[in-house]
């Protein structure tokens, strides 16, 4: 039934196909009896196998059980739902948090509770596909301004007369590209223009501000127009999202986001994990400051080289291949000398890269090790 789609597919070297790993997450991963040093992972404090984060899984599971059993409207709550909610909307200086069970779940959810017919939403040309998706669901309009251009999104905020509510909506991290959002002017103009500002921090959080996220990063004060969407499973390593905001926002979704309402909720030792894993950052400073000077040595050496890294600010580091073809021979030299980086291709991405992603947990070395693959295959002239 799908012959010919996959035959498509694989023509033009758009075929996918799944990694499968044998050992923990980390900068060090094995894959079919190898070792690779892992450039693929959003992973960025290299909490996702942390001893006390297991532990904090391990004692909540003997506690409280694995399964949730039923959503968070019928049984599935815990006390542990109940403290991670106040324990993130503390760290993110909200008044009140709802825990989603992904990223995607919250998206897609909360834009179609928040927006329908006859209101306007304002989308960043290179958001998420998930908020993409949540925008669909919602039946609202949807313009879509060009990248971080803050110029383009406020002509269209001032043609936009005859609507109920219109919501700016922008990663704070771009996923793909590593750059971060103009936050300070994009909540300049949603206050400016009686919008609300949706921000996706899932690629902030943790990193950005100290790891408290991307209003901190730019001094924006929490305001109860702001939702401050985010996740669990990049930074903090373990699983989940979370939407924080004012109390009213935090009532409705739970009355009104079907993603949350037909839903189990989230395993209580993913939950305990989570909880762990925001009090080790709150504690541990050290963490996002090793993430940070990991994350300039990778991109000074990369820059050295004469790689087009793209516009990165971020842990998130594309490199610029070219065409398709030399994306996936790059990726497949690194990965012969034993380095897991992996190809992105379209549709994910207009223009094909390496993404390369680094961590707190990467040692010089395994960083130095990357540069100098890059360097012998770009000498050989393999990268031409
Ligand atoms: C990863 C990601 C999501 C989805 O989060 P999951 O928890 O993996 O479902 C949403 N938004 C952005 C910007 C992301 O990078």
């Amino acid at each position: 039934m799908f012959e010919k789609e996959l035959m498509n597919l694989k023509k033009q070297d758009l075929l996918r196909d799944l990694k499968t790993r044998s050992s923990r997450q980390g900068p060090v991963i094995e894959i079919q009896g190898r070792r690779y040093s892992n450039f693929a992972s959003n992973d960025y404090l290299g909490l996702a196998a942390h001893a006390d984060i297991i532990k904090a899984a391990q004692d909540a599971a003997a506690r409280y059980g694995v399964g949730a059993g039923s959503s968070r409207l019928l049984a599935g709550g815990t006390v542990l739902h109940e403290r991670l909610e106040k324990t993130i909307s503390d760290f993110k200086g909200a008044e009140a948090a709802l825990v989603f069970n992904s990223g995607y779940a919250a998206n897609t959810g909360i834009i179609p509770a928040i927006a329908g017919e006859g209101d306007a939403l304002f989308s960043d040309a290179l958001n998420h596909a998930s908020i993409i998706d949540g925008c669909r669901l919602s039946r609202a309009g949807k313009q879509t301004y060009r990248h971080r251009d803050v110029a383009h999104l406020e002509a269209l905020l001032r043609k936009e007369k005859d609507c109920r509510r219109k919501i700016i909506i922008t990663d704070t991290v771009f996923s793909m590209d590593g750059d971060i959002a103009p936050l300070a002017d994009l909540a300049a103009l949603a206050k400016a223009y009686g919008a609300v500002l949706y921000i996706d921090d899932a690629h902030g959080t943790g990193v950005l501000g100290r790891g408290r996220g991307g209003l901190v990063h730019f001094e924006v004060s929490p305001e109860p127009w702001i939702i401050q969407m985010g996740t669990f499973s990049k930074a903090l390593g373990t699983f989940g999202a979370f939407a924080a905001g004012s109390r009213q926002m935090v009532d409705w979704l739970t009355n009104a986001c079907r993603s949350f309402i037909f839903s189990t909720a989230l395993p209580p030792p993913v939950i305990a994990a989570s909880l762990a894993a925001v009090r080790l950052v709150r504690k541990d400073r050290t963490l996002v400051s090793r993430l940070l000077n990991n994350r300039r040595h990778l991109a000074d050496g990369l820059r050295s080289l004469g790689l087009d890294i793209m516009g990165s600010e971020t842990p998130i580091i594309p490199v610029r291949t070219g065409t398709v073809r030399k994306t996936l021979a790059l990726s497949e030299y690194l990965y012969r000398k034993g380095i897991y980086a992996p190809a992105i291709r379209p549709p994910t991405v207009l223009e094909p890269r390496i993404r390369l992603a680094v961590t707190a947990a990467h040692t010089e070395r395994q960083i130095e090790k990357l540069l100098e693959a890059l360097k012998t295959y770009y000498k050989k002239g393999q990268g031409a």
